[in-house]
């Protein structure tokens, strides 16, 4: 009799176990930004970003519990205009040993808006894993009526413990939506539908903590991507100029003198760009440096045969400014050869 309660208490203890290991294991890697921001009343617009704890932040999303096991690790808590070569290498290396030791099935970051689709992107060419990474954050602060960020985090969490998620490259869920690193971008400095995938449209959307994918980024990614940065310190410094009516080439001159590797030219329309500027791409090409043209239009993207046509300037053809930057990073940390980064700007 005694040995079939035993028994029984043991099974139990077995069942109850297995029925917790049965949910995936997410782990949130909180960098602050809007979703971690307090203000002094519920309605209004000023508030400081990066204040609030991932605990605390959890504790406000009871629901998470019955998706996944859970863990908050607490990377930074910064504005992402803050963002650092430092926070990206160490969110890369604190993933890729969580997946390489098999310590979860998912990752979230906690991110402000502001840089988000740049974080979201350098993970996307350099985590090499097929293990679902999912950004996300909020347009409003968490003491804010009707904040954003508690349905947003439900979201991520799901999304990251979903079965149908893996193999998909970095994503970013916000306001319902699921992006691609590959294209995402903040289109709104203050509604809570802020992000957009203009030229492709989004991945699909979350309802009711389940994902619906309707198409998926064809682009190289995660496990089938070329960089590899483990024990890297920094990243090759790589800068933006912007294009505009009469632009001089003071800006430019000052980024090749101070020795920068690389310059994206986000250039007007189709990659364009006036003739000082073209002047000093010859002279900063002939010291070493790489140009990107790519150009400040959001839609439509840039063709090597436009205007400015000269091979030796690779052209981003969907890329932001932005995301061509950290795909010239990378690319320069394997090559200085124009042909090369232009192959490397075709894959990705
Ligand atoms: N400046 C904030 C940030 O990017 C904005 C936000 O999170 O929405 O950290």
């Amino acid at each position: 009799m005694k040995r079939s309660i035993f028994l029984s208490l043991f099974l139990l203890t077995a069942l109850s176990l297995a029925a917790q290991q049965t949910k995936p294991r997410v782990i949130i890697l909180a960098t602050g930004g809007t979703i971690a921001g307090s203000a002094a009343g519920s309605t209004q617009a000023s508030y400081t970003p990066g204040v609030i704890s991932i605990d605390n932040i959890i504790a406000t999303v009871p629901d998470l519990k019955s998706v996944a096991d859970l863990k908050g690790i607490q990377i930074c808590n910064i504005s992402s205009q803050n963002m650092e070569p430092a926070i990206w290498l160490r969110l890369f290396n604190v993933i890729d040993s969580l997946f390489s030791n098999n310590l979860c099935d998912g990752v979230v970051i906690t991110h402000g808006t502001d840089t988000m689709e740049e974080t979201a992107y350098f993970l996307n060419l350099t985590v090499k894993h097929r293990r679902p990474v999912v950004l996300t954050g909020s347009m409003r602060p968490s003491t804010s009526l009707s904040a954003d960020g508690p349905f947003n985090l439900f979201n991520a969490v799901s999304l990251a413990a979903s079965p149908q998620a893996g193999g998909r490259g970095v994503m970013v869920t916000m306001n319902d939506y699921i992006f691609s690193a590959d294209d995402v971008t903040k289109l709104n400095t203050v509604n809570t539908m802020a992000f957009g995938s203009p030229n492709l449209g989004p991945l699909g959307y979350m309802r009711d903590g389940k994902p619906t994918f309707y198409r998926e980024s064809l682009s190289k990614h995660t496990f089938n991507s070329e960089f590899d940065i483990k024990g890297l310190n920094s990243l090759p410094e790589v800068e933006i100029i912007l294009s505009y009516a009469f632009a001089s080439n003071i800006a430019l001159k000052a980024l090749i003198d101070a020795g920068v590797k690389g310059v994206v030219i986000a250039g007007v329309g189709h990659g364009n760009y006036n003739r000082d500027i073209a002047g000093e791409l010859e002279w900063g090409y002939a010291r070493g440096v790489r140009f990107v043209r790519s150009t400040r239009i959001v839609t439509g993207g840039v063709d090597m045969a436009a205007e400015e046509f000269d091979s030796k300037y690779p052209v981003s053809f969907l890329k932001s400014p932005q995301k061509a930057r950290i795909l010239l990073m990378l690319a320069l940390t394997k090559t200085n050869r124009s042909g090369e980064i232009q192959r490397i700007f075709e894959e990705y």
